[in-house]
């Protein structure tokens, strides 16, 4: 009865129950930071600040600082053909689409009924930046400082060997096959970063 009485009251009451913790979908947003094109770099620029608007976090993807990204979006995108062009907004699964929808959602007053139920941002994500990585969402490997190459020791073999195999290895990633050596760092992508571990939770 108690438990009743409380879900009737108003969502506004602070005392209003809490719908039971269930997986929250996430608004996620394709985009860069590049400003090659001008086009793009707006757009970019103006789906996530209407999102953060909306009062939801934003997971914010941008694919040129990350190739895996770019990946994910064409697998996602998969089958619909005719390349992609940035941004590209999502709700969990749902695809919403880009710069235009969600332009259009907005302006309809749509936007706030779309990200319903979307994990809300943190009171603090409002206005200050992310210490971690200043809001850039990517930070430098601590595996590999960075370099994305890590340095295994050899175990045991002639001095000999081992320098020739650094010597052919300058500027050649990836070419030595064994287990020592320079490899490539697993921890990181292309560009020794990785995700912010502060505010890309
Ligand atoms: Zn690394
Ligand atoms: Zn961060």
């Amino acid at each position: 009865m108690f438990r009743k009485s409380m879900q009737e009251l108003s969502p506004s009451h602070p005392y209003h129950l809490k719908k039971p913790a269930k997986e929250k979908d996430r608004v996620i947003v394709y985009f860069t930071s590049l400003r090659g094109v001008r086009k793009t770099y707006e757009d970019s620029c103006y789906v996530r600040v209407i999102l953060k608007g909306a009062g939801v976090r934003v997971d914010e993807r941008d694919v040129s600082m990350h190739s895996g990204f770019k990946e994910e979006l064409k697998q996602l995108l998969g089958g619909c053909g005719g390349g992609f062009s940035l941004p590209r907004v999502f709700i969990g699964k749902k695809y919403i689409g880009g710069a235009e929808e969600v332009r259009r959602l907005h302006e309809e007053g749509q936007l706030e009924k779309a990200v319903e139920g979307c994990e809300q941002a943190e009171a603090e994500d409002g206005g200050g930046s992310c210490e971690a990585c200043g809001d850039i969402r990517f930070v430098p490997c601590e595996t590999c400082n960075g370099s994305c190459k890590i340095y295994y020791e050899e175990e045991e073999e002639e001095d000999e060997e081992l320098e020739d195999e650094e010597e052919g290895l300058e500027g050649e990633e990836g070419i030595n096959g064994g287990d020592y050596g320079f490899q490539r760092c697993p921890d990181c992508n292309e560009n020794g970063l990785i995700r912010c571990p502060i505010c890309c939770y």
